[in-house]
């Protein structure tokens, strides 16, 4: 199955859960070719609103780090771990995670990225259940979340020399 008619699908089975009854589901967007993904946690209101991932305040800061590093946005492919938004932006809870994760899992088989960037400490999770799954060969990087990132001012010089060290890493790599 293409990552088009993944998403279709995403999109159907999510619907069915209640934590995606009144939200959008997002299910991700990019390149379907993307050797770089970005995973984030949960899509915000804006997001919602635009059926998107990262076109809000955090994806604003997002851009800004990926312009910097010369990291084409349409190049890779941009998705979160839970597909839809959460009541008042609250973290996703465990099961939430469970239930959302074989969808990004077959995501990441579908588009099969070389270098997977994790932000925040949900998204860290992901290596841990990917790894029991046959075909993902990538490398995962773990990052902060950009919304951190713009609050904190050393979590954001972390996610900036990190950023650094990731657009190099892209160039050896791809
Ligand atoms: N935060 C996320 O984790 N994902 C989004 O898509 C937007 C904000």
């Amino acid at each position: 199955m293409d990552i088009k008619n993944l998403n279709k699908k995403i999109k159907r089975e999510c619907k069915k859960y209640p934590l995606c009854k009144t939200p959008k589901v997002v299910p991700g967007e990019g390149n379907s070719k993307a050797k770089i993904m970005l995973i984030g946690q949960n899509p915000g209101e804006e997001e919602d609103k635009q059926g998107k991932p990262f076109v809000g305040k955090s994806g604003k800061y997002l851009n800004k780090i990926l312009n910097e590093n010369k990291i084409n946005r349409k190049k890779i492919y941009i998705t979160n771990v839970v597909k839809c938004k959460t009541p008042k932006n609250r973290k996703p809870t465990k099961k939430e995670i469970e239930f959302f994760m074989p969808f990004l899992i077959e995501q990441i088989k579908t588009i099969k990225p070389k270098i997977i960037i994790l932000l925040g400490e949900v998204a860290w999770q992901v290596p841990k259940q990917a790894s029991q799954i046959k075909g993902i060969n990538a490398i995962y990087i773990k990052t902060y979340h950009p919304a951190a990132a713009m609050r904190f001012s050393k979590i954001r010089q972390k996610f900036k020399t990190d950023f650094k060290k990731i657009a190099v890493l892209i160039k050896r790599k791809i």
